[in-house]
């Protein structure tokens, strides 16, 4: 997507440990008019899937979850990352270890939100090795629902997670792809 990708090369800051920060635009302060525009493309890139329900995880991953539920005229879920005071069988849970903050973080989900013929579309901002959106995939796993694809922002193709999205026969559209961040700046796949 190249209005993605142009403000990425405008905004974006590349950090140490192959971490792209893009705080003026998605992670901190967010620009509504480019998440409308990144929830369309969702929409578009999803249209033959019978997509009933977005799923997410809190809190990057909200803004361009909504705009594609929005888009696309399905609720939007999102993971929680604190642990639920209860743990029962009412709450689907899964470990996830942040690729930023080096923790594992328990994301749960209330089962109410999710039946068995719910057909899912998981959203999230970024794609490194893929821990946040297994988590997603081992919620929709213990409510039975069907997982029609992957939607990502950003992936860091160089990392493992999207070869192992794709390995599964998961379906994975992103909207920018980043092929490396040699000499500090962003080098996207297909760019010579
Ligand atoms: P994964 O679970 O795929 O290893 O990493 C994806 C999660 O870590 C995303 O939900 C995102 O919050 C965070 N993340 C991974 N890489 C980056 C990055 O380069 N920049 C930012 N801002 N977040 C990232």
């Amino acid at each position: 997507m190249k209005l993605l990708e142009d403000r990425i090369r405008q905004d974006g800051v590349v950090l140490p440990g192959n971490v792209l920060k893009v705080n003026q635009f998605l992670n901190h302060q967010i620009d509504p008019q480019l998440m409308y525009e990144i929830g369309q493309e969702f929409a578009r890139l999803f249209k033959e899937r019978p997509v009933t329900k977005i799923l997410t995880v809190e809190a990057s991953g909200i803004a361009p979850a909504i705009m594609a539920g929005l888009v696309m005229n399905v609720p939007v879920l999102f993971a929680r990352k604190k642990k639920p005071s209860t743990l029962d069988d009412r709450t689907y849970t899964a470990e996830v270890y942040s690729y930023t903050k080096k923790v594992t973080n328990t994301i749960s989900v209330d089962s109410k939100f999710l039946s068995k013929n719910d057909h899912v579309l998981i959203i999230d901002d970024f794609l490194a090795n893929g821990q946040a959106v297994k988590g997603m995939l081992e919620i929709c796993k213990q409510a039975d629902v069907k997982v029609e694809g992957v939607g990502i922002v950003v992936e860091k193709s160089f990392q493992e997670g999207a070869g192992w999205i794709k390995g599964q026969g998961i379906r994975l559209e992103s909207l920018a792809r980043i092929s490396s961040f040699e000499n500090d700046t962003v080098h996207f796949v297909g760019e010579e």
